[in-house]
């Protein structure tokens, strides 16, 4: 099993969703938990529910890979790994199943009590590597286990924002609205469940995108 420790000031603040992206269960158990795969995650769950933990969350294991996020960088310090098995978009994307979402609820809502996170911090591996990763994709609905990302953001706030702002008011790091906007904007419409992923930006995409930050 791969893992490390926890830095004294590096606190468990996010919680990053994955998907596995591999042709089945077992290849995917076998990545996570062999030590010579280089990665690993907290917990696995499998398409019929079955939660599988292989580091304990105390720990560090090894999920995000190169990652920044809002003023931090190596999200693996500050996070728990989740991975939802799905064959993703390599070997067939398909929906995430009721099971999944009804054992992903029960794990976050363990850590939530656990590890004190917001739900502003429930974020996904497409958010914090967006050059890199695409997972868990735009078949994720974060609201089927009841969880508002945006929803501590001042509601009657009016003022304008460019799109700069609203990359970095979603939490994307300045290097990468700097230099992967494009793949930031990726990473957004997939938030917005989009069944296209361009890194276009219509009227259609800035209104989708301010009302999933303000409304
Ligand atoms: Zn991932």
């Amino acid at each position: 099993m791969n893992y490390s420790f926890r830095k004294k000031n590096k606190i468990v603040k996010y919680i990053v969703i994955h998907y596995t992206g591999m042709k089945n269960l077992k290849l995917a158990y076998q990545k996570l938990s062999y030590n010579r795969s280089n990665v690993s995650s907290h917990y696995l769950i499998s398409r019929n529910g079955i939660i599988f933990n292989f580091v304990c969350p105390k720990f560090k294991a090894w999920h995000a890979g190169k990652s920044k996020w809002r003023e931090h960088i190596n999200i693996n310090d500050y996070s728990i790994g989740i991975e939802l098995e799905n064959r993703g978009h390599e070997y067939g994307y398909s929906n995430f199943t009721k099971k999944q979402y009804s054992s992903l609820k029960k794990i976050i809502n363990f850590l939530k009590n656990n590890f004190y996170i917001f739900d502003k911090n429930i974020i996904y591996h497409s958010d914090i590597s967006p050059n890199r990763k695409i997972d868990p994709g735009e078949k994720f609905h974060l609201y089927k286990i009841g969880i508002s990302r945006f929803g501590y953001i001042e509601k009657k706030n009016k003022k304008k924002y460019s799109l700069n702002q609203m990359l970095s008011i979603y939490g994307f790091h300045i290097y990468y609205i700097k230099n992967f906007k494009k793949f930031c904007i990726k990473a957004v419409k997939r938030s917005l469940n989009y069944k296209k992923i361009s890194p276009k930006i219509s009227a259609k995409f800035i209104k989708d995108f301010n009302n999933l930050l303000f409304q």
